[in-house]
This record gives C-alpha cells, structure tokens and sequence, in this order.
C-alpha cells in the first residue's frame, strides 16, 4: 500500500513548500460536534502519537473556530453513532515552522474520507452505521468519488465484511494500523472527517433503550439507490424475470438457532405453495445471499443482524422476524423500522415464542454469549423466572443477553397464523406502480369577502386558486383545509372542504376580524403547506 500511495504523480517539494507555507485549512458543515463534517487541506497525521495535526501558518484557516469548546466534548463523532464517547475527533495544534523539526512528511494524494467503522463485525452495524453513512456523505461532496479513499481510524483489523467496504471506493481502504507503514507523518492534501447520520434509523440504547431515532430523516428510496448501487458493484442483475416465486429462511448456525428448521420450510413451502430455501452467512457467500434475496416474496429469521438484508428484497415482499422467548418484539426493532421507512414498501410481521417448553437456555456459556453462571444465584433465578426482559441499556445486559441467545423450536401453527394475519393470499413482490407521495403546493390567490346583514349576522367568502403543482400531476382525491380563527383567539374552526371557495356564515359575527389560514390535501394524508394567512374584517 506504501507504494501505491507514492505511485501518484506529486511534486513533493511543492507539496513540502505548500504546506510549510499555507498550514492547514478546515471548513465545517454543522452547529454541534453531532451534526459536523469538515473538509481539510493539508491535515496530517502522526503515527506515532497517533493524533491528527494541524498545522498553524499566516494562511491557515479554521472554521468553526471553537477554542476550547473543541474538547467539549470533541470537534466531531467520527462514526455515525451519535455522541459516542469513543469515536470522538480532534487534532493537535502545531506551527507550521515545526514542520523543520518533524519526520519528513509523506503525502496522501488521493481526495480522503476519514472515518470510524462502528462495529466491523456485525453485519447491521456494518451496513446501518458505516455502508449508508459513508455511500450517503460521498453522495453529498463531489469530489469523494470513485476515486476517494477511505481511511477507517478505529483501529479494527479488515473484519468479515471487508469486501463491503471495498466496494464503495475503487481504491483499497486502509486502516489505522497500516498508515505506519506509510511513514510517521501523513499528510492529507484533500481531506473529509466525520459521516452523515442523515440515513440512519435507529439508535443502540446508550443512553435511553434502544428504539428508533428520534427524527428519521430517509426513506426507502434513498435505501434501494443504495443498493442498487451495491449489487451493480456485485455485478447481480436486477431480476432476470425469473418468474419463480420462493421463500428465504435466514438461518443462523452458531447460536439463536431455529431448532425444528427443516419442518418449518416444509410448513412454509405447503402453506404459500412455493420453493423455499435456507440460506446462511456460513455457507453461503455474500452476493449469492444478496442475488437470492433480491428476487424473494418473503424473509424469515431470528431476530439477528443478518436481518439487514431485508434491505435487498423487492418492494412488495415480506419480512417474518422471529423472537426468542422472554424477548419483546416491540422493544427491539432495528428490522421493523427498516421494513416501514416509507416508501420501503415491505411488509413486516413479528412472532414470538411465548411457550417455555420451546425454548433452550445456556445458563453456562460465557456472559457474552449469554452465559448467567457468573451471577449471584438469586439474580440468576430471577432471570430464569423472568417472562420478560425489562427495557435496558446496551450493551452487557445479562439477562438480555441470556434470553438473546436461546435457541428456539418453532410453534408452526402459531407462526403460520400470525403470517396469515397479514399475508391473505399469495406473498411476493409487486409490481406495483410508482407509488411515490408528491406534496401539494400552496393554494395561490387567497381572498376573502365580508358581508354583514344586520347586527348580529355575517358572512366571509373565502376564494382561491389550485396549488401551481396540481396543474401537472394526477391526484386521487384533492381537498382543503380551512381554519377560521378569530383575532386574539387561540382557538380556530377547521373545515375539510371540496371545492375552490366557500362562504362561512356559522358563528360568524360582524365587525371581527378573522384569520383564515387555508392548505391544501391529497390523497387524505399529504398535507401541503398553510397559504400566508389572510386578514378578513367583518
Ligand atoms: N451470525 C451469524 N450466524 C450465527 C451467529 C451470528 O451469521 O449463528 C452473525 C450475525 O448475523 C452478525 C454477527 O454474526 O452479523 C454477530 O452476531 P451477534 O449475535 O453478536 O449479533 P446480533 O445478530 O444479535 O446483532
């Protein structure tokens, strides 16, 4: 890799002179160290301390300039998981003139995208918290293309799914440990740090139970760009009109395994009349995984990061998790959410094992695979007795974990109920049409006409005109809302009305002046925006 990087044309005295003379420059997007992703020139990296620098000079720049609010708590998170005390970064300060003294700098000529992998290992963290986070922020700055490369600061070997990563940039990623066989000073000509948290969905339950974020930002279009992007990589062709219908069974074969498998796909095949198959990440590879799903009518597995590749299956198709005993599918739905971002166009249906006979526990296997040995014996009853894991915190709750890793035998008859709740007739993609939700406009050329007719009695004409949009779209059903609000009042009348103009004359007095704020609807459910309210006296 050392070579590879010198192999780039550069003219290394000029660099040397650059960077002796212009310092570092920086450039932040974001208010908090949360939201924050910076662009640098010239910012480098000491393998030996094992800090990023930057370097001060007459031309340097540094925006946001926080002072000491830098380390308070950090500049920003370097993986996409919000807040996490150790992913945080920073940079030491240092003269441009200290660059005499130091090793000799060596160049990175390629655009950078500096960053943290969250949890390499785990196949929902890798695609949750680094594939979309880092596909989404060289979405967003054009010069991290193809040709970008990504330096993964967390300090985790390659990891499982390495050939994922590969797949984002065309050139190798490198990792923390392999920028000391680059020299002891790097030094970054273009550099991003930090990744967009704008895809994610769900947060781990560090500091409240886990759930879904609090403000989820993508939909399930930004979702399959994603992968559309991904399979073309993985040279998998969107569906050769295969017209075979079949059914996916996630299985997994160290732990939290389904114990009667064999005659759940044979229930499974019987019930919907199609093939189904089972596949696993031990004995199947990654792209024969992701070509199969990609063309399946429904997914079935235990709760479990493999479930992240729903994230592949056509629009239409169907995702059945299974939940071991003792475990609340309500309180764990990193999949759920997934399946119902809007626009996902997934059906998902959760069962749970809720018989102890089908369950088996390892109370003596090690904590981290949900061992309780080594609990004191009355939490360890407790635990046993338990008929629900309370909502907790990440990451080390025993008794989470205890109930986590049970395998489970498979109430069939219950679980084919719950699917047939849901699933009335065949399951399977649809080819549905484009069923994306346009917004409407605001209504345009709003007004009002008052009449009065004695001392008590008035009337308000309210007129207006179609939003600008409407004129090109088709629209099941339009509608406006009308509400009439009194001045100084904090109450108001709505009316849900049909056509272009109304006259109100209930509980309207003379001489008062009314706000009336009015918008307009389609298809029930997609409210467009409030006109500019209008002034109207009696
Ligand atoms: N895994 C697997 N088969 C197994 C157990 C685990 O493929 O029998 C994978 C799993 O999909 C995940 C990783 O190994 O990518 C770590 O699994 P773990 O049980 O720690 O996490 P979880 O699936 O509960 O998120």
């Amino acid at each position: 890799q050392a070579q590879e990087l010198s192999e780039a044309q550069i003219d290394y005295h000029a660099a040397l002179q650059a960077l002796v003379e212009n310092g570092t420059k920086m450039v932040c997007t974001g208010r908090m160290h949360t939201d924050r992703i910076c662009r640098f020139e010239s910012l480098c990296y000491s393998t030996e301390a094992e800090e990023f620098v930057y370097f001060h000079s007459n031309s340097s720049v540094m925006l946001p300039n926080l002072g000491s609010r830098r380390f308070q708590p950090a500049l920003l998170d370097l993986s996409s998981v919000e807040d996490h005390n150790t992913q945080y970064f920073n940079f030491v300060e240092l003269p441009a003139a200290a660059l005499k003294f130091m090793p000799k700098p060596v160049f990175v000529p390629d655009v950078a995208l500096i960053a943290n992998r969250f949890n390499p290992d785990n196949l929902m963290h890798v695609f949750h918290d680094d594939l979309l986070p880092i596909y989404y922020t060289m979405q967003q700055f054009s010069d991290l293309d193809l040709e970008a490369r990504l330096f993964f600061m967390e300090g985790w070997s390659e990891g499982v799914h390495f050939d994922l990563y590969r797949l984002l940039s065309n050139k190798q990623p490198l990792l923390r440990e392999e920028l000391k066989t680059l020299g002891r000073l790097l030094c970054f000509t273009k550099s991003y740090v930090g990744l967009s948290k704008i895809t994610t969905w769900y947060q781990y339950g560090f500091v409240q139970p886990q759930g879904p974020k609090a403000n989820i930002l993508v939909s399930g279009n930004e979702i399959r760009q994603f992968t559309k992007f991904m399979m073309q990589k993985l040279n998998i062709s969107l569906e050769e009109s295969s017209s075979e219908e079949y059914i996916i069974v996630f299985s997994r074969t160290i732990n939290r395994l389904i114990l009667n498998e064999a005659e759940l796909i044979l229930a499974l095949a019987q019930e919907f009349q199609m093939k189904t198959i089972s596949v696993s990440l031990e004995e199947h590879s990654f792209s024969d995984i992701v070509r199969l799903i990609s063309n399946a009518s429904m997914l079935v597995s235990m709760h479990g990061a493999q479930l992240v590749m729903s994230l592949f299956l056509p629009r239409g198709a169907t995702v059945v998790e299974l939940f071991p005993y003792a475990i609340n599918p309500e309180h764990y739905t990193p999949y759920k959410t997934l399946a119902t971002l809007p626009g996902m166009d997934l059906q998902y249906i959760a069962w749970q094992n809720t018989d102890r006979e089908d369950t088996v526990t390892y109370p003596d296997r090690p904590w981290d695979q949900g061992g309780i040995a080594h609990l004191d014996k009355a939490e360890q009853e407790r635990i046993i007795k338990s008929t629900e894991v309370p909502r907790h915190l990440c990451c080390r709750n025993p008794e989470w974990l205890f109930r986590a890793y049970q395998d489970t035998k498979v109430n069939i008859p219950s679980l084919i109920q719950v699917i047939r709740q849901t699933v009335k007739s065949k399951p399977g993609p649809k080819k549905q049409k484009w069923s994306g939700s346009l917004y409407p406009g605001k209504v345009r050329d709003a007004k009002c006409q008052a009449s009065v007719q004695g001392t008590s009695e008035a009337k308000l004409a309210v007129s207006w005109q179609i939003p600008w949009n409407l004129r090109y779209l088709k629209v099941r059903e339009v509608k406006y809302e009308v509400w009439i609000q009194e001045q100084g009042e904090n109450t108001y009348m709505p009316y849900i009305l049909s056509h272009q103009n109304h006259t109100f004359s209930e509980n309207i007095k003379p001489f008062t002046i009314y706000l009336v704020w009015i918008r307009c609807i389609f298809n029930k459910n997609l409210l467009g925006p409030f006109a500019d309210v209008l002034l109207c006296s009696t």
